[in-house]
Parts: structure tokens; C-alpha cells; sequence
């Protein structure tokens, strides 16, 4: 098989649906080619299958603060799909939406099933052709001509287009189909890639009384990742315990910058259980709350503050007998309990990989790319848009939105619109 679209996409997942949807939207033959036996299969399980497609905080976002310094080459794409436009693009198709605690943004029926029918409607309205169980496998460049594109090659043979679109995805949950393949072709394309590394990830801890805490949430919980007893990162808020580690929404959100850095210096991560009174000097603060509870055990007492399995664990800790009635405890088992409290060691021990990632970090370097088209500053006719790239967000829906964007961009400026 051999044959001519004017716009080739390699990936169906969000940045390569949006990419397909704005492409034929503008008139444009399109033809999407996705290796697993349907698009969207990462899209689906996306917000816990409610699909958080984007936040509040991307109306009038501080790209740099949530994307890192790459995040400014979203600048042009902002401007051309602004926030908006976006929310407007999912509702005008169908889609209600509505804004949940810190500014998330789902669909109104919590079903991301709605979001991935949304686009095929599209795409199957526009007549896209969607090719599955077709794999990119080469690309192959135009004779005597290495800055341009002559044909993507697959196992169903080659496609030839104007325009080519690499949407592949990452390396994180390879079940869905995103193993990496981006990357092969970016660099195979001489595109240079900054470091991959697992983000939005649970960490692992080598202390193994974690387990005792299984399943435990603390709201409050103070965090800070220190290397040669520097203070690296800081920050604070509510905190799942596993069976391996730790996870919750602030540890992934530090799991990537963590997984980047040289694990060959011991990485400590020092929690503190009470945080809520980190402006206390909290050695007064454990006195006065001694002093008022000077018939409770020491376990007792530090219940009225703490869930059962944090009070004990932080007991045991500090070293104190629980049974140890308030009223007896002396100076130092103060301060060892303050200690304990304020400032429990975990190490590092790694994440649980790419398998167990939200997002892959690290990627395709976007100075590579022109902002306003996605397209490569040395291959002219091929755009790659999606998680990709290295413009790595937090959790939030900030990463589906920078899958819209990018592919948003890729897609009309194929169609010749921007
Ligand atoms: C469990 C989970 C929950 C998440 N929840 C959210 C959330 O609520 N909000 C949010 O903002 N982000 C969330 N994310 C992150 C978000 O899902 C990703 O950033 C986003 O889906 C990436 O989209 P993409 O199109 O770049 O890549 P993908 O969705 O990975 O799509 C790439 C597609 O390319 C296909 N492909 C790969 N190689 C080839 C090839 N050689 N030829 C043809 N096709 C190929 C793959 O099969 C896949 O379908 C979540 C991630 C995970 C894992």
C-alpha cells in the first residue's frame, strides 16, 4: 500500500486527536495512524476515568511557574487557542463541563469516555481516516533532500503526505501504547532530547515500618527533599501513605524534579506530621498540649491530633513508651517527641518507574520546534506535538491542556490555517 493524504498524524492519543480535529476541521484530508487497536486508550483512564482536561489557573496562566522555563514556547499556542476558546471548542461539541476543587475541569458527566466519543465524532464528521494496529515504524526523507519528509513508513505500508504530524506520546504507562517511539523518530530526525525521566510518579522509600501506614491520608503534612544536607525542594500539604512509599498529589507533583536528580548522593525526604502548626514553635505548642492532657498516655494525647497509625508510628519514633502518662514526660522525651513530630527521615528509594507514571519528564526539546506551527526548525513538514515534548506541568489537567495546545497548533498550521 502506498498512499497520499495531505496531512499524516503517527499517534491517537489527545494531542494527536485534537491535531486530527483542527487539521480536518479546517478542510484539510487527514489520516490518523495509531498502533493499538483503538485511539485514546490513555485518554480513557485520564482523572480516574473522569478526565481532568484542564485548570482554571491556564485562563491566565503563569507558564513558567507550571511548566518550568520550557513552558514560555506555549506562549504563541495560548494566544491562538486561549482558554476560553478551549472550554467553548468542548462544549460547542457536546461536551458540559464543570470546575471541581482547585480549579479542575472535567466533563459534567465524569465519564472521559465523553471526551475521546467527543473527538471521534469529529474526526468520523470531518471523514478522517483513523488506521489502528498501524505502526509508525520509519520515516523516511526525501531523496538528496534530509530537511524534509517523503513518507511515513509503517507496517501497513508507506503513507506520503504535505505534512506530517508526530503525536506518539511518552514513555509512561506503556500499556496504553505510549512506549516511547517519539523519541526514536525525533532522534533519528536529529532532534535532541532532554533527559527522560519518570514524573507524576509514587516514590519508594527504603524504611520498611512505611507499611504500617498503609493507605493512611494526612491533610498537613510538611515535605522537604534535601541532598548533602541541602534543602532542595519544599513543600507542603496532604500525603498518602503505600505500601512501598509515598504518593498523594504534592509528592507527585516533586516526583519528577526528585527522579531527575543523581541518585549516587543519598536523597532524604523529612516529613513533618504537624504542619498546620508550623508557624508554633512547636516545642511550646507539645508543652501546652502536655500540660492539658496530663492524665492521657502520650499516645492518647497525641490522638486528639493526629489519626491512630501517625500518633503510634510517631510515638514509637520518638522512642517514648506510649503507655508513658503526659504528666511524667520529661524534657528531653519532649524534644525527642517534637523530633519525631516534626522531622521523620525517609530515604529514597527510586519511583515505580515509567509503568507506574502519569507523565513522562524530560523529552523532546522545544526550542527545537517553532512555537507557533509545532513544526521542527530543520525538517520543514514535520510538527510533534503531546507529552513528547519536555513541558512537564503538575497534576491539575495541565498536561491534557498542553496536549490540546500543541496539538491544536500542529494540526491547523498542517492545514496551512496559521
Ligand atoms: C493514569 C493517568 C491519569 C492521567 N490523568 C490526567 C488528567 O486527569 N489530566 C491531565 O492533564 N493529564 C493526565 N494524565 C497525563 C495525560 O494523560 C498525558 O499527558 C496525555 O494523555 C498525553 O497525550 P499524548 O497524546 O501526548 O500521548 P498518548 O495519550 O500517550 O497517546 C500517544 C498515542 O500514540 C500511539 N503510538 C505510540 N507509538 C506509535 C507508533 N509508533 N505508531 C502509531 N501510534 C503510536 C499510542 O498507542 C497512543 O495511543 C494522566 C496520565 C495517566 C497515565
Amino acid at each position: 500500500m502506498n498512499r497520499k493524504f495531505k496531512i499524516a498524524i503517527a499517534g491517537g492519543g489527545a494531542a494527536g486527536l485534537m491535531a486530527a480535529a483542527a487539521a480536518s476541521s479546517a478542510g484539510a484530508e487527514v489520516i490518523l495512524i495509531e498502533k493499538m487497536p483503538a485511539a485514546g486508550k490513555k485518554l480513557l483512564l485520564t482523572g480516574n476515568g473522569r478526565c481532568n482536561i484542564t485548570n482554571i489557573s491556564m485562563l491566565k496562566p503563569d507558564l513558567r511557574k507550571i511548566y518550568g522555563e520550557n513552558g514560555i514556547f506555549l506562549s504563541s499556542s495560548i494566544k491562538e487557542l486561549p482558554y476560553e476558546k478551549l472550554l467553548a471548542f468542548f462544549e460547542d461539541n457536546g461536551v458540559p463541563l464543570k470546575q471541581e476543587k482547585d480549579g479542575r475541569i472535567f466533563p459534567k458527566s465524569d465519564k472521559s469516555s465523553d471526551i475521546l466519543d467527543m473527538f471521534l465524532d469529529i474526526l468520523r464528521r470531518n471523514r478522517v481516516e483513523i488506521l489502528t494496529e498501524t505502526a509508525l515504524k520509519a520515516i523516511e526523507t526525501e531523496p538528496g533532500k534530509p530537511g524534509r519528509v517523503r513518507a511515513f513508513i509503517t507496517d501497513m505500508g508507506a503513507f506520503e503526505a504535505s505534512q506530517y504530524i508526530i503525536a506518539c506520546g511518552g514513555k509512561s504507562f506503556p500499556a496504553t501504547g505510549s512506549t516511547g517511539d517519539s523519541f526514536l523518530f525525533a532522534e533519528q530526525t536529529g532532534h535532541r532530547i532532554e533527559k527522560l525521566h519518570p514524573a507524576l510518579v509514587p516514590v519508594k522509600v527504603k524504611e520498611t515500618w512505611l507499611k504500617k501506614l498503609q493507605g493512611l491520608t494526612l491533610d498537613y503534612v510538611g515535605i522537604e527533599v534535601l541532598q548533602k544536607g541541602k534543602i532542595l525542594f519544599r513543600t507542603g500539604g496532604s500525603l498518602l501513605f503505600t505500601h512501598f512509599g509515598i504518593s498523594g498529589p504534592e509528592i507527585l507533583n516533586l516526583s519528577g524534579s526528585i527522579s531527575a536528580l543523581d541518585p549516587s548522593d543519598e536523597i532524604t525526604i523529612r516529613l513533618n506530621f504537624v504542619n498546620q502548626y508550623k508557624d508554633q514553635d512547636i516545642k511550646e505548642y507539645m508543652g501546652n498540649l502536655l500540660a492539658s492532657n496530663t492524665k492521657k498516655s502520650v499516645l492518647n494525647m497525641l490522638k486528639s491530633i493526629l489519626p491512630e497509625r501517625a500518633a503510634a508510628i510517631s510515638v514509637e519514633l520518638s522512642g517514648i513508651d506510649p503507655g508513658k502518662k503526659s504528666a511524667v514526660i520529661t524534657k528531653q522525651e519532649r524534644k525527642a517527641l517534637s523530633d519525631a513530630l516534626t522531622g521523620i527521615k525517609l530515604t529514597y528509594n527510586g519511583t515505580t518507574g515509567f509503568a507506574g507514571a502519569m507523565l513522562t519528564g524530560g523529552g523532546i526539546d522545544p526550542s527545537q520546534l517553532n512555537p507557533g506551527t509545532m513544526r521542527s526548525g530543520f525538517i520543514d513538514n514535520l510538527a510533534f506535538a503531546g507529552e513528547a515534548l519536555a513541558i512537564d506541568g503538575p497534576t491539575g489537567g495541565y498536561n491534557l491542556h498542553m496536549c490540546w495546545l500543541t496539538g491544536f497548533m500542529a494540526g491547523k498550521s498542517a492545514a496551512g490555517e496559521i
